[in-house]
C-alpha cells in the first residue's frame, strides 16, 4: 500500500507495508525463505545481500508495525528480549539508566544480571509521579525504560509528562507497548523517542510466534539499532514475520472483543467476595485512571487481583481448576490464560523486591481472551465458588 498514513488503524492493520507480489501478483506477502541472495556483480544487489540483515518478509512487517505505531522506521528482532537487548546496546559502561520498580520480570532479570556486569547502572524508582524521575538525572543518565501498564499490576505511568523530562536532560525515553499494543496506544505521539514490543503477545495474537519489535522516528536511532541487529543477530526467521503480518491483520478487531470482554470481566470480579484488591485501569477509582483515560483508547483485557485471605497452596489450587482458562505464562493470544506472577512470569524478582510492588503469594494475572464471554464468566464463577 502506497502512503498508508492517510488511512485508519484497521486499513493499516491488513494493507500497511504489503504489496502484491510483483511477479505473481500473490496478494499475501511471500515467505522469502532463504538466507542469500544473488548479485549480479559483486555489490550490486536488488537491496538485500544476505538475510541476517534483511529479509523482504520481515521488512514488510517491520513496515506495517511501523505504521501502526505511527513511526518511520521498525526493526523486527527474534524475542521481545533480543529488541530490549539491542536498546540497552546504545549505552556504554558508566551509563546510567532510569526505570520502574514494577517491570516485565524477563527485563528486570537482562538489566540486572547481564548489563548491571558491563558496568550499566540502573535506578528501578516509583515512576507514578514522573517529578521523581528529575530526582535520579545525573550526567551519567542516558535513557528512561519504561513499561506502562505495568505487568502485572496495571499502574499506568504518564508518558507525555516522561516525554518532557526526556526532552529536558536529552535523554532517550524507550517505552515497553506490550500491555497496550498500538491499538490503544501510540507512545510516539506522546514524546517517547522509540516503542518496543513483544510482538510474542497481542500483535502475534494466536500465541504461535516469539518476536519483538523496535518502532522509532529518527534516522539516526534506527540507523544504530539496526547496526546492533546486523551485526548481534537477534533477527526472526521469514516464517515467523509471516504468521504475524497475518495475525496482525486481525489486531484492531481482537483488541476490541480484548476490551469488551474485560470490561465485563473486571465489572464481575469487582463484586465478587472472594476478590481483594483488583487491579484494571478501567474503573474511575484506579489510582491513574485520569492518565489512562488521556492516553489509552480503551483499558485493554489484562486484569490482577488477590484472593482473601489464601495461602500460596489455597491460589495454586484456584489457579489450577479453570476450565476455560488455561494456566500458562504470556498473554495477548486469542484464548484466555491465568498466570501465578510471583511463581511464572516474576520469579526471577527476588520476593522482597517483588512484594513492594503488589506481586504477592496471593496474585493471579489474567489476559483475557476473546472467546465467548458467557463461557469465561461461568468459568470464573466454578473456579472462585
Ligand atoms: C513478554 C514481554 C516481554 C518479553 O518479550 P518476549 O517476546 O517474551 O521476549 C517484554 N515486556 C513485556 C511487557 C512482556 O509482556
Amino acid at each position: 500500500m502506497k502512503d498508508s498514513s492517510k488511512y485508519k488503524f484497521g486499513t493499516k492493520a491488513i494493507h500497511a507495508g504489503q504489496e502484491p507480489d510483483p511477479t505473481t501478483g500473490a496478494i499475501m506477502t511471500p515467505i522469502y525463505q532463504t538466507s542469500t541472495y544473488v548479485q549480479e556483480a559483486p555489490g550490486k544487489n536488488k537491496g538485500y545481500g544476505y538475510a541476517r540483515g534483511k529479509n523482504p518478509t520481515r521488512v514488510a512487517l517491520e513496515n506495517c508495525i511501523a505504521a501502526l505505531e505511527g513511526g518511520k522506521h521498525g526493526i523486527c528482532f527474534s524475542s521481545g528480549m533480543g529488541s530490549t537487548d539491542a536498546v540497552i546496546k546504545l549505552l556504554r559502561p558508566g551509563d546510567e539508566v532510569i526505570t520502574g520498580d514494577d517491570l516485565y520480570g524477563g527485563s528486570y532479570r537482562m538489566f540486572t544480571k547481564i548489563f548491571e556486569p558491563f558496568g550499566i547502572k540502573f535506578h528501578f524508582i516509583n515512576m507514578l509521579d514522573a517529578a521523581n524521575i528529575e530526582k535520579y538525572v545525573n550526567e551519567k543518565t542516558k535513557l528512561i525504560w519504561l513499561e506502562t501498564p505495568t505487568n502485572p499490576t496495571m499502574q499506568i505511568i504518564d508518558i507525555e509528562a516522561c516525554a518532557k523530562i526526556a526532552k529536558k536532560n536529552n535523554l532517550i525515553l524507550c517505552v515497553d507497548n506490550t500491555f497496550a499494543s498500538p491499538y490503544l496506544q501510540n507512545p510516539l505521539a506522546l514524546g517517547a523517542d522509540i516503542v518496543m514490543h513483544s510482538v510474542t503477545k497481542y500483535l502475534g495474537g494466536h500465541s504461535d510466534v516469539v518476536m519483538g519489535a523496535l518502532v522509532m522516528n529518527d534516522d539516526k536511532l534506527h540507523e544504530q539499532l539496526y547496526f546492533i541487529l546486523n551485526s548481534c543477530g537477534a533477527n526472526p526467521g521469514p516464517m515467523d514475520s509471516f504468521l504475524v503480518l497475518r495475525g496482525i491483520k486481525t489486531l484492531h478487531i481482537r483488541m476490541e472483543r480484548h476490551c469488551s470482554n474485560g470490561k465485563k470481566i473486571a465489572e464481575f470480579l469487582k463484586t465478587h467476595p472472594k476478590i481483594d484488591k483488583l487491579y484494571w485501569p478501567g474503573f474511575t477509582d484506579h489510582p491513574n485512571h485520569a492518565i489512562a483515560k488521556k492516553q489509552m483508547k480503551d483499558f485493554g483485557g489484562m486484569i490482577s487481583f488477590t484472593i482473601k485471605n489464601a495461602s500460596l497452596e489455597d491460589t495454586f489450587k484456584l489457579a489450577s481448576s479453570f476450565k476455560v482458562f488455561s494456566l500458562a505464562e504470556s498473554l495477548g493470544g486469542v484464548e484466555s490464560l491465568i498466570n501465578h506472577p510471583a511463581t511464572m512470569t516474576h520469579a526471577s524478582i527476588p520476593k522482597a523486591e517483588r512484594e513492594k510492588s503488589g506481586v504477592v503469594d496471593s496474585l493471579l494475572r489474567l489476559s483475557v481472551g476473546i472467546e465467548d464471554i458467557e463461557d469465561l464468566l461461568a468459568d470464573l464463577k466454578q473456579a472462585l465458588g
